[in-house]
């Protein structure tokens, strides 16, 4: 199917790597001009140079730099001429740990990485989206949004937030071609998965389905989410885990 997104423009914050990097690929694929972020530098470049030889035709500009901080979402936006058509919002999961160890400055940082910097984003980009007629909006979330994980509170809290704040915007620009959704992983192949142990405890393998997912899975769910042909979906939560969810809403 030709998702009829060749030549947009998108932004993939948090894209050196893991779920975002799949996102990026997925959507040169399709011929969408990437800019792509991750904070450290020699990674993003490695991650630029696959993009260009998976799909030569795209341009993929580089933007360095922490998503929390204002300067990196600007010059991200900056890089598209301001005018992006896509927007995949992304950054690194909070740490496990125990609520109780938590004080303000770790919950406030979490805040930052998965709920204030989309929605900043969001500002900074939707209303031209809306005025040109198009726009895609795809939150990478977590399953932790419909089945909290007892060691990721961090996690599951600030997703919750920005899964709410999400589904009371989207219907106001659904009439002006703007769809916002979430993408919520379950386990899947990545740094993420692979290197924190506490998190692994918890999150496995997928007994369900056998394996963990690929992250082109979901960057190929991404661009279609980001298609013409997905234009009457908005605000919606689509679980990515195999089957692993135990329930049938
Ligand atoms: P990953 O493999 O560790 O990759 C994270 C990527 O984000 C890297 O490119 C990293 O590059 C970049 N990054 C991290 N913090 C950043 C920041 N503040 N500003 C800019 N870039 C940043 O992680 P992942 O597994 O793809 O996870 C992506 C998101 O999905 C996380 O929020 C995670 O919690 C969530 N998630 C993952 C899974 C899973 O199974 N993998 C499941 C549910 C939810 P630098 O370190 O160089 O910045």
């Amino acid at each position: 199917m030709d998702f009829q997104i060749a030549g947009r423009t998108a932004l993939i914050c948090a894209a050196s790597k893991g779920l975002g990097r799949g996102c990026a690929m997925a959507l040169a694929r399709e011929g969408v001009n990437v800019v792509i972020n991750g904070r450290t530098e020699e990674t993003l470049e490695m991650t630029a140079n696959d993009i260009r030889e998976a799909a030569p035709s795209v341009s993929v500009t580089t933007v360095p730099g922490d998503i929390t901080e204002q300067a990196t979402r600007e010059a991200l936006v900056d890089a598209a001429q301001g005018k992006p058509d896509i927007l995949v919002n992304n950054a690194g999961g909070p740490p496990p740990g125990d609520f109780r160890d938590w004080d303000r400055d770790t919950w406030v940082a979490a805040v930052d990485a998965n709920m204030l910097s989309a929605i900043e984003l969001i500002r900074l980009t939707v209303d031209g989206m809306a005025e040109r007629g198009f726009g895609r909006v795809v939150n990478i979330t977590s399953s932790a949004v419909r089945v909290p994980i007892p060691v990721l509170g961090l996690s599951n809290a600030t997703r919750a937030g920005l899964t709410n704040f999400v589904f009371g915007l989207a219907p106001s620009l659904s009439s002006r071609g703007v769809t916002i959704n979430n993408l919520l992983p379950g386990p899947f192949d990545t740094d993420r998965l692979r290197k924190s142990k506490e998190i692994t405890k918890h999150l496995t393998g997928n007994p369900v389905a056998g394996r963990v997912g690929d992250p082109a899975e979901l960057g190929a769910t991404c661009a279609f989410l980001c298609s013409v042909q997905a234009g009457y979906m908005t605000g919606q939560n689509l679980l990515l885990d195999g089957g692993l969810y135990p329930g049938s809403f």
